[in-house]
Parts: structure tokens; C-alpha cells; sequence
């Protein structure tokens, strides 16, 4: 069955782009069938993923005014092994554009309706703010990753973005659960990073991953190369961490024997 995931915290920098990608290359790697959908007018996760926005005629801008198919949309990122929905700038004028438009919240649940059991993996890419773009990609997910650094604003932000899943629940998509706490950006060495990762063990307890992705060299270059760390660098600490995160992910996933 299609695992549906939205990848997203208001905060901005935290790691959801560099996520998105790396997870999209490494559970493509372990041979699952992937969608990366950017869902940000920053379109990081299409250059990510090494594909020109600036060359696109139609995005996920398109998909979501009912103006194209997501299938005819979509393009395949050879760097990653996995499919992309890409975006860019345009997609910022769909906020207000689709205020006036029906079920505006559920545009991109409808269009993942016509392709989603040709993935394993669809991983959704959010922009860093709870706005109606965000709220297409908690619709449409079954669940949320949250990926974060753990420094002190870090948990006061983590209250908002719960609120809003709790209202998405309720008014929305009832099924919304919570994937998994992601640490992002890690440094063991930083006594302020290892109290609040305590804190998170506390208040979520199996929701967090165990995978711990360090802050990694690798995974701030490769963007610029348009490839996932493991194509610039499979040895890397920071490619390893994203594989052994997918490892975790089907781990969790497979039912017990
Ligand atoms: P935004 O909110 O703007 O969409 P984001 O949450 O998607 O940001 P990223 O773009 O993934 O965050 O990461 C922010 C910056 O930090 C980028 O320059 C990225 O290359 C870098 N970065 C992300 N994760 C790591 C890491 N583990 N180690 C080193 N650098 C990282
Ligand atoms: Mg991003």
C-alpha cells in the first residue's frame, strides 16, 4: 500500500528539503517506488533533485488549478532513481489564486487519486509556514515527518504545528497521524542539542526516530550538484544517516512476526 507522507515544519531551515531528497534517493536505493512532491514556490527539492525550475512549463501550480494532470506534470529525477512533481516561484500565486476554488484544501489529495498506486513512497516537500499549501500536503498525507533541530525554539515551535495537525484531524482528513520526529543537523558535542533530544525521548517516545541525521558537509554540498549525498558521496556520514533512516521507515512499517 502507497505510504503517504508530508514532510513539513513551519520553521524554516530545518532540514525538510534536504530530507525530502535524501530519503526520496535512499528508499528508491532499497527498491521502493518513490514521488517527490515539492510543495514549496522555492522549488529547492526540484534543483535538489537536479532538475532545472527555471526550464518548466508546468508544475505542481498547474496541478492544483485543475490546469494539468499531475501525471503529465510529473518528471524523473536520474540522479535520485525517483519521481518528481516540481515547483517553482509560480506556485507562490496559488495561495491567493485558490482562495476563490472549491475544496481548496483537497486540490492535491484529488490529484494524488489518478497515480498513487504507482508509488510505495509519496513524500511531500512543504514550504516552512502553516498556510494553504501545507494544509494540500497534511490533507492528502496519511502522515506527518517533522523534521527539527533540536535547539530551545525548536519545542515551542513543535506546540504550533500540533495544533495545526489537531485542527487538520478534526475539520479534514481524520485518519492524520504523526510519522516521526526526525533530528536533524545533530551535534552530539553540543550539551544544549542532547537536553532537548532528551526532552523530544520524553514527550514522544517511539515517534522519534533513533536514526539521528549529524550535520554533514556532503548534504549541504550536493544540492548545488542537483544529486541526493549519495551520488556525490555514498560513504558519507550524512548519506549513510538518510539510509539507515529508510532502513528504520520499512522497519517500522513491516508488520511483526
Ligand atoms: P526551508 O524551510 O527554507 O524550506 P528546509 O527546512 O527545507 O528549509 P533545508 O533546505 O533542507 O531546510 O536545509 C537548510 C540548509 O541547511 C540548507 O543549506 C541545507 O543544505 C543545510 N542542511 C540541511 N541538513 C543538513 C545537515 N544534516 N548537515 C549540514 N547541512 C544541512
Ligand atoms: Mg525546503
Amino acid at each position: 500500500m502507497t505510504r503517504i507522507l508530508a514532510i513539513t515544519n513551519q520553521k524554516g531551515g530545518v532540514g525538510k528539503t534536504t530530507t525530502g531528497v535524501n530519503l526520496a534517493a535512499s528508499l528508491a536505493a532499497t527498491k521502493q517506488r518513490v514521488l517527490l512532491v515539492d510543495l514549496d514556490p522555492q522549488g529547492n527539492a526540484t534543483m535538489g533533485s537536479g532538475i532545472d525550475k527555471r526550464s518548466l512549463k508546468q508544475t505542481i501550480y498547474h496541478v492544483l488549478l485543475g490546469e494539468a494532470e499531475i501525471g503529465a506534470v510529473r518528471v524523473r529525477s536520474t540522479s535520485g532513481n525517483y519521481d518528481v512533481v516540481p515547483a517553482n516561484r509560480e506556485l507562490a500565486g496559488a495561495e491567493v489564486e485558490l482562495v476563490d476554488i472549491d475544496h481548496r484544501e483537497t486540490r492535491l489529495k484529488t490529484a494524488f487519486a489518478t497515480l498513487e498506486h504507482e508509488y510505495d513512497f509519496i513524500l511531500i516537500d512543504c514550504p516552512p509556514a502553516l498556510n494553504l499549501l501545507t494544509v494540500n500536503g497534511l490533507c492528502a498525507a496519511h502522515a506527518v515527518l517533522i523534521p527539527m533541530q533540536c535547539e530551545y525554539y525548536a519545542l515551542e515551535g513543535l506546540s504550533d504545528l500540533v495544533q495545526t495537525i489537531k485542527k487538520v484531524r478534526a475539520n479534514l482528513n481524520p485518519q492524520l497521524q504523526i510519522e516521526g520526529l526526525l533530528r536533524t543537523m545533530f551535534d552530539p558535542r553540543n550539551t544544549l542539542a542532547q537536553q532537548v533530544s532528551a526532552q523530544l525521548q520524553q514527550h514522544f517516545g517511539d515517534k522519534l526516530y533513533r536514526t539521528v541525521i549529524p550535520r554533514n558537509v556532503r548534504l549541504a554540498e550536493a544540492p548545488s550538484h542537483g544529486v541526493p549525498a549519495m551520488g556525490l558521496d555514498q560513504g558519507s556520514k550524512g548519506a549513510q544517516a538518510y539510509l539507515a533512516l529508510a532502513g528504520e521507515m520499512l522497519n517500522r512499517a513491516a508488520p511483526a512476526v
